[in-house]
């Protein structure tokens, strides 16, 4: 972890602490001998989250300076975002499919193993990531979807519950109704004189579609013993066809863990992370050297050459959606990058705490 001198906090700190020591002890810290073994680095605890996980740092940081393997810390953080109600991107209260049906997505991922476990699709389970968790740990496969996800969540005694609360439900109705002029679903008032869309009144009708918010939870962390892990979960695409998997549970798009070198995870337009490899390209550009952020900016980069049909782009002849990369590596160095500005969530020692991003255009 550096500070914005660049230097290392724990470093500086660990050398303060040993020159203290050796002062006290009466002789200097140079004929102590075993010096290197005094500042001899143990990678810092770090825990990285998008924007909406600073409680989910807390609880992962909590849980490896408790001993909690990071990809297990890291499910354990998510917990608390996945079953709030109030966050209608992932878990309970998560915006549903075009039916009205809540779909979770998640994939986990553990460094010291190298071993990943995912779910697609998955219906009815407020923690997906637990469930990524068990295919990792409990079967010989990567990825479950749909109804054998389910059926496999219910084999390991998680409990079936209905996802869709009240608020999401309404969103998704007035999503519904308010798709086309052409279908026979009315909006509120439609059908009074004088309503939206009356020539007598000039007030807007239908064009107004509801905005379909994204949103999802990568985190990804390190612990003292430098083993990396991470995990991805969401409702995916509020609205999205039936089925559709995003790049939340795919190993190498939503996450990627190489415990010799880093983690990184994405949240934002799950189509164009899928189609940049996005999580495993930015581990690679650490492999190359590359700071997390710096990585991070290089994926974003790719994704912007790679657009190219004209209904994603702005007038610009940027990107017109979002993508976020977070990214750690080994030595606990850590940073995020978006399109556009944005923040994320870290805990060191320092703290649970917001920072901004590093973003490849300044404003949308
Ligand atoms: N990446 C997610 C997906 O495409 C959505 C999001 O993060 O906004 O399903």
């Amino acid at each position: 972890m550096k500070d914005r001198s660049g230097k290392s906090v724990m470093d500086r700190r660990g050398f303060l602490g040993a020159s203290l020591a050796g002062s006290l002890l009466g002789f200097p810290l140079k004929k102590l001998g075993k010096a290197p073994a005094l500042v001899r680095r143990r990678p810092p605890v770090v825990a990285v989250s998008s924007r909406n996980g600073l409680k989910a740092v807390e609880r992962a940081y909590e849980a490896m300076t408790q001993g909690k393997r990071p990809v297990d810390a890291a499910v354990h953080g998510v917990a608390v975002v996945e079953a709030d109600p109030r966050d209608m991107s992932v878990g309970y209260g998560g915006l549903p499919n075009a039916d009205g049906v809540v779909e979770l997505d998640s994939c986990v991922m553990d460094g010291p193993t190298q071993l990943a476990g995912a779910v697609g699709a998955l219906r009815g389970i407020m923690h997906p990531a637990q469930v990524a968790l068990k295919v990792m740990r409990r079967t010989d496969h990567v990825l479950l979807v749909g109804e054998g996800a389910l059926r496999f969540a219910r084999m390991h005694g998680f409990k079936e519950e209905n996802l869709l609360t009240e608020r999401a439900r309404k969103r998704w109705l007035r999503w519904r109704e308010g798709l086309s002029r052409r279908d026979d679903w009315v909006e509120p008032g439609e059908n009074d004189l004088g309503a939206p869309g009356d020539p007598e009144t000039g007030k807007k009708g239908k064009e107004e579609v509801e905005p379909r918010p994204t949103g999802t939870i990568h985190l990804s962390a390190l612990d003292a013993k430098g083993r990396l892990g991470a995990c991805t979960t969401t409702s995916g695409l509020a609205f999205k066809i039936p089925g559709r998997v995003g790049d939340s549970p795919l190993i190498g798009c939503g996450l990627y863990v190489d415990n010799d070198i880093g983690s990184a995870g994405s949240t934002g337009r799950g189509e164009a992370v899928i189609l940049s490899n996005g999580s495993s390209s930015v581990v690679e550009q650490m492999r190359q050297g590359k700071s997390p952020t710096d990585a991070c900016l290089e994926v974003l980069k790719r994704i912007a050459h790679f657009t190219r049909i004209p209904r994603l782009l702005d007038a610009k002849g940027r990107p017109n959606f979002q993508v976020n990369f977070y990214a750690v590596n080994k030595k606990g160095e850590f940073g995020a990058a978006a399109f556009y500005p944005a923040k994320y969530a870290v805990c060191t020692e320092e703290g649970a705490r917001i920072l901004d991003q590093a973003s490849l255009y300044k404003r949308r």
